[in-house]
């Protein structure tokens, strides 16, 4: 009732919760009444918005009836089918309607407590605030992966953050604005969100072992995820191609020069009579044909980054043009506003 109270209070809620649901029906209960405190508690208008992924066992029909609880403060959205956490997220954010929106896992891992922490500190200005989860209670398996992920996100985005992973996470309302103009179907999200993101922030937060079920990501998730966040980053290891194809030509050649200086020197004997001259000779071919590899994959990472249509740029503010308006938002992705 007081949940209602508030909604009613502010039609426009601030605070946008958005959670992915997969099969959590023995979460569910708990992780709305932990929410709904937490949100009061906040004394700001919010909206919490349940995104069932295709759950099968009842999570589903506890979602319906939550929002029949709660209309317009608990908001469900329910997917046909399983279409993975991050796609979830997006269907979460297309019907957020708060300036800061805030995501968390539904397993109760990310205490739904700590999301005072981070609006508090998207408030300061931040556009992207992130979490460490200290002490991390996940199997050393999970940690390594996590740690080595890191590196390279942090490598590819430049932007330093410790925990890529944790995905209690809040944003401003023009981060996910941009986020939702990019076209590409396989999304790593706080990757995306830290490309627009100028003011970013990390705050601490505790990290729970899941209270109920099992992790929904199998090892073949968990690869599928992985190569989402690396051909969501760069285009680098197409590149690559190029640079191995370099490399072992340059061997070839390399290898060449090596056997006529030898053969001038000890006679046509050496080097089992021109067999390893042959081996010279593949090796440039074999660098030749990663060169043309390379350069069709510098055509499919351009396709690749024009498929995906992610905005060009975003402009803040414009100063000193007195009497005239920024020209539309266009719907081709070229440019947005802030
Ligand atoms: N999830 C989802 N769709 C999926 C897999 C997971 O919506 O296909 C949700 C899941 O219900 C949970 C969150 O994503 O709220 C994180 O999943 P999980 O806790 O299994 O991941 P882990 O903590 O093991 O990384
Ligand atoms: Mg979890």
């Amino acid at each position: 009732m007081e949940n209602q109270q508030s909604a009613t209070r502010n039609p426009q809620p601030a605070i946008s919760i958005v959670i992915p649901v997969f099969n959590e029906a023995d979460n569910l209960s708990e992780l709305i009444v932990r929410c709904l405190k937490t949100c009061n508690r906040m004394d700001r208008g919010f909206e919490i918005i349940l995104v069932d992924d295709g759950s099968t066992d009842g999570s589903r029909d506890m979602i319906e009836a939550a929002s029949n609880q709660y209309p317009g403060v608990i908001i469900g959205i329910l997917l046909n089918r399983n279409y993975g956490q991050h796609s979830a997220i997006m269907a979460g954010f297309a019907q957020t309607k708060g300036d800061i929106i805030v995501t968390l896992d539904a397993d109760l891992q990310n205490p739904p407590e700590e999301i005072t922490k981070l609006v508090q500190k998207a408030e300061e200005g931040f556009d992207v605030v992130g979490s460490v989860r200290v002490p991390r209670r996940d199997t050393f398996f999970r940690r390594a992966a996590s740690h080595m992920v890191n590196r390279v996100v942090q490598m590819s985005t430049g932007i330093y953050m410790h925990d890529y992973g944790c995905m209690l996470r809040a944003y401003r309302r023009h981060i996910v604005e941009a986020m939702m103009q990019c076209c590409e179907r396989s999304t790593f999200i706080p990757v995306l969100a830290n490309s627009f993101a100028r003011h970013t922030a990390e705050v601490d937060v505790q990290h729970a072992e899941r209270s109920a079920g099992d992790s929904k990501y199998s090892l073949w998730k968990l690869i599928n995820l992985q190569f989402d966040l690396l051909t969501g980053m760069t285009t680098f290891p197409l590149r690559l191609l190029n640079v191995m194809g370099g490399i072992i030509s340059l061997f070839g050649v390399g290898f060449g020069l090596f056997l006529f200086i030898m053969r001038l020197i000890y006679g046509a004997e050496w080097a089992a009579s021109g067999v390893f001259t042959l081996f010279a000779i593949l090796f440039i071919f074999i660098g030749a044909q990663f060169l043309a590899m390379g350069l069709l994959g510098e055509y499919i990472g351009r396709i690749y980054s024009d498929v995906r249509a992610r905005p060009r740029y975003f402009v803040e503010r414009v100063v000193g043009n007195v009497g005239a308006s920024l020209p539309e938002k266009k719907s081709g992705n070229m440019q947005g506003q802030i």
